[in-house]
């Protein structure tokens, strides 16, 4: 199987990271093809503009879906955004490591998303949700909160974190064709004793191992 790891965290040393280098050594170890993009060590540039191509189909007026469309069809986006596609084409199951931000995605990666799921070669004329290009696919977020578990259920103060993932499982995921899985969450890594971390990453590295069999969830409409 081919996964593609995707690390959204500042700091290797974090429990972020700590989770990241467990997953990428145990799938490696289970005999498949790990890639990585570690974005704040990539330098990756999250910000979307005409430098995401090469091609220019209208130099009058910026309209990012037009020039997506156009570099779909003419092999027309820039290195950094041409490798990350073609790693994403590549996988099988797709992870995202992340630290829960401002009840979203750290910047880095909303911008991945942004700049690199393109309309054309990643989604529209027809392809969106059970008709995605990437529908073959299955896709895990794996995150971590400042908050307690408490706080993120309907009527904890955060209130229920399915429907924070929301817009992460229904509206990026599933949007281009990707099986979502039981999302992983690590409530407050820096509030336990470090013997509970090593636990979890001990329960990670076992989940990982029996990943192939996984079976997707339903995302709710809320
Ligand atoms: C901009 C911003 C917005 C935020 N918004 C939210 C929000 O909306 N909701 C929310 O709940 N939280 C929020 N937070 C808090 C954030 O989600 C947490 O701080 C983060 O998830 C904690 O994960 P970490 O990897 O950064 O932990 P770290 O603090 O890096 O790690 C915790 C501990 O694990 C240790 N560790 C590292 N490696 C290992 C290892 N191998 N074995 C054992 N221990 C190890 C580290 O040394 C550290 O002591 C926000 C934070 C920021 C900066």
């Amino acid at each position: 199987m081919n996964v593609l790891i995707v690390l959204a965290h500042p700091e290797p040393q974090s429990f972020n990271g700590a989770l990241f280098d467990t997953a990428v050594s145990t799938l490696h170890e289970a005999g498949h093809h790990v890639a990585t993009s570690d974005l704040y060590r990539m330098g990756f540039n999250p910000v979307s503009g005409r430098h995401n191509f090469t091609t220019v189909k209208d130099p009058a007026f910026l309209k990012l879906q037009v020039e997506e469309s156009h570099a779909s069809e003419t092999h027309g986006f820039a290195l950094d955004i041409e490798a990350e596609l073609q790693k994403l084409e590549a996988a099988d199951v797709m992870i995202w490591q992340f630290p829960l931000w401002w009840f979203g995605l750290p910047a880095i990666l909303k911008g991945w998303v942004d700049r690199v799921f393109a309309m054309g070669r990643v989604y529209g004329y027809g392809h969106i949700y059970d008709t995605g290009r990437f529908r073959d696919k299955r896709a895990l977020l794996s995150l971590t909160t400042g908050g307690p578990a408490e706080a993120y259920v309907p009527g904890g103060f955060n209130g229920d974190l399915d429907a924070i993932l929301r817009p992460i499982h229904r509206g990026m995921l599933q949007f281009t064709g990707f099986s979502v899985l039981q999302p992983a969450v690590h409530w407050q890594p820096a509030h336990v004793e470090p013997a509970a971390r090593q636990d979890w990453l001990d329960a990670w590295a076992e989940r990982l191992r029996h990943i192939e069999q996984e079976a997707p969830i339903e995302v709710g409409q809320y």
